[in-house]
């Protein structure tokens, strides 16, 4: 029995890649022959849509999970792409981060859920919302390691400081074994030398962390959604569809 390996897409930062991560490593680690899951944490859904689920057809989110002790098993759904499920999200999780304040055991919520489900997968991925609030705190509780996705773009390093202090804390009282998986530097336009600075902070500051494989701007990864197909199967013979495939490969090396 495999025991699936918990990682937490997350920096607090919007528009950083985390969506586009999780559902591009999830599908690539798919492809790859890894049974993936999915789970979407961030009340505006874009990763339940980014893999092609309507919100309409969503019996229970994650919400139902984490504060109506709905069954894991009952609320996920297949992807339709061989190897990945999804627990979905839907706006209904907006209330969440509100309501598990006065809960007991707010923090653990989703990382009781997870173990029941554990042995049937060799990745679960988390797509945290923009926030350091309890959503993100029960992702890093439940992840054995966080991956951050940083933008090749001005202000790179700036708020990682929160986001660094938050996953010490969560270390401290919440999950001992959480580790930072690594730093993924997403949308690099290699046509201007600003991109190639911002890695060379980036490698400065997170050492050995940064993943080799950098993310380029794409189009073609930013209309995938919107076919609500991974980039995989929307373009596989994009640069996008190319470098999220050796992404997912670094992850399973770095096991
Ligand atoms: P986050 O989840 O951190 O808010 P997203 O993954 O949603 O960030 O990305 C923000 C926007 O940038 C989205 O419109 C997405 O399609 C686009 N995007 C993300 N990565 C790339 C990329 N490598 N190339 C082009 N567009 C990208
Ligand atoms: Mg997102």
């Amino acid at each position: 029995m495999s025991n699936a390996r918990v990682i937490a897409i997350a920096n607090q930062k919007g528009g950083v890649g985390k969506t586009t991560t999780a559902v591009n490593l999830g599908a690539c680690l798919a492809t790859l022959n890894q049974r993936v899951l999915l789970i979407d944490i961030d009340p505006q859904g874009n990763t339940t849509s980014g893999v092609g689920i309507n919100k309409a057809d969503v019996k229970y989110c994650v919400y139902d999970v984490i504060i109506n002790d709905v069954a894991m098993a009952d609320a996920i759904m297949p992807s339709g792409l061989e190897n990945l499920s999804l627990l979905p999200a839907t706006i209904q999780l907006a209330g969440a981060e509100i309501e598990l304040v006065p809960t007991i055991s707010r923090e653990v919520r989703l990382r009781r859920a997870i173990q029941t489900m554990r042995n049937q997968y060799d990745y679960i991925v988390i797509d945290c919302p923009p926030s350091l609030g309890l959503l993100t705190v029960n992702a890093l509780t439940a992840a054995d390691s966080v991956m951050i996705p940083i933008q090749c773009e001005y202000y790179a390093l700036e708020g990682l400081s929160q986001l660094l202090n938050t996953v010490r804390l969560v270390q401290k009282h919440l999950n001992t074994s959480l580790e930072v998986e690594g730093v993924v530097l997403t949308m690099l336009d290699a046509r201007t030398n600003l991109g190639l600075q911002v890695i060379e902070d980036v490698k400065k500051f997170f050492r050995d962390k940064v993943y080799k494989t950098i993310i380029p701007r794409n189009v073609r990864l930013s209309e995938a959604p919107s076919h609500g197909r991974p980039i995989i199967h929307y373009d596989p013979k994009s640069r996008g569809a190319e470098s999220y495939m050796e992404l997912a490969k670094e992850v399973i090396g770095r096991d």
